[in-house]
């Protein structure tokens, strides 16, 4: 199983996912029994501190949405848990997971999918305040008109429809939504992938102000590396429903470990195309988790591999002296 990173703050993470597995169904025949499992997350387990912006990266389909999800219950998962401030947020019941979404939100990806056309910006953002009876009348107004202030939108706003903002606005909108109920945590699902990158510029620079302001803590999924650098202080990465590496930004940057990590790393684009290294090219698509690699999941691609790496799982290797802050999952460690 994947170990839980013990890098703590105040004694006590403010989440804990251990063991965290989601299977979706394959359906066949005239009875649409389950002929197989796609094993989209498979034993991930992470820690997020208060305050902690922790990056999630991956290619497309490696699972890193899906952790997210599973995470919030947007998604039952399969086996394993997810500790918030004390209680496993799989075993509530509707009653308590409802108290419990208060302060675990999430930014979707799309701005323009994501708000109700039919509703007005105030009625958006208002939603979750009227729905945990936190506000009404006159009050609701105010703290609406605050909250669309606080996004960098104007109180006039409020009676507006998503279709009349820019996509920039419209996740402005999003994250006012978002922070309606002073959550102490917020999964960013890719939440400024869609966005020019002047835009993008802004959002992440806003998200970055409220972490400071709020004490949020963010689970910060991108494919983006250049993203994390800026906003993460620990960053994860993932690999075909499994995590291949997680260590501090600087760290993951400067010394990675996991040849696709480093393979990520060589491909990523730099402001100085001087320091850029060679560039690893990775042979082949990343196989279907329908019926993934035995042994290490990365080892039809991996430029390193070995004859051990196609029958053994890797095991968890700790990197550095201190114990758990760099982890792979490799054998060229072991
Ligand atoms: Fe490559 Fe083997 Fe390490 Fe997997 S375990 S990343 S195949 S060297």
């Amino acid at each position: 199983m994947t170990a839980i990173s013990e890098h703590t703050q105040n004694g006590q993470p403010l989440l804990r996912v251990n063991g965290l597995k989601k299977y979706f169904p394959v359906r066949s025949g005239v009875f649409s029994r389950t002929s197989a499992w796609v094993k989209a997350v498979d034993d991930v387990s992470l820690t997020i501190q208060h305050s902690e912006t922790l990056g999630l990266v991956g290619e497309s389909g490696c699972g890193k949405t899906t952790v997210g999800r599973t995470i919030l219950r947007l998604m039952e998962p399969t086996a394993g848990e997810a500790i918030f401030e004390g209680n496993n947020i799989f075993h509530l019941g509707a009653k308590e997971l409802r108290a419990a979404r208060r302060h675990m939100q999430i930014i979707f990806q799309d701005p323009y999918s994501s708000l109700n056309p039919r509703m007005t910006v105030g009625s958006i953002v208002g939603e979750p305040l009227k729905i945990h009876r936190l506000a009404k009348g006159s009050d609701l107004q105010d703290q609406v008109e605050q909250l669309l202030i606080r996004v960098g939108l104007r109180p006039e706003h409020h009676s507006r429809y998503p279709h009349e903002f820019s996509g920039g606005q419209r996740q402005r909108v999003g994250i006012a939504r978002a922070l309606a109920l002073r959550p102490k945590f917020i999964v960013c699902d890719e939440a400024v992938s869609a966005l020019d990158v002047s835009i993008q510029a802004q959002i992440i620079n806003l998200l970055k102000d409220l972490q400071e302001e709020f004490q949020l803590a963010y689970l910060f999924i991108t494919h983006d590396l250049n993203v994390v650098e800026y906003l993460a202080q620990r960053i994860a990465v993932m690999y075909l429903g499994k995590l291949a590496e997680v260590a501090p930004t600087e760290t993951l940057f400067e010394d990675a470990q996991h040849p696709y990590t480093q393979a990520l790393l060589s491909a990523n684009p730099i402001p100085d195309p001087s320091k850029q290294g060679d560039r690893i090219v990775l042979e082949g698509d990343v196989p279907s988790p329908l019926n993934p690699p035995v042994g290490c999941r990365f080892h039809t691609r991996c430029p390193q591999v070995m004859d051990i790496c196609k029958t053994n799982e890797p095991p968890l290797i700790h990197i550095g002296p201190i114990q758990n802050e760099h982890q792979v999952w490799c054998h060229l460690h072991s």
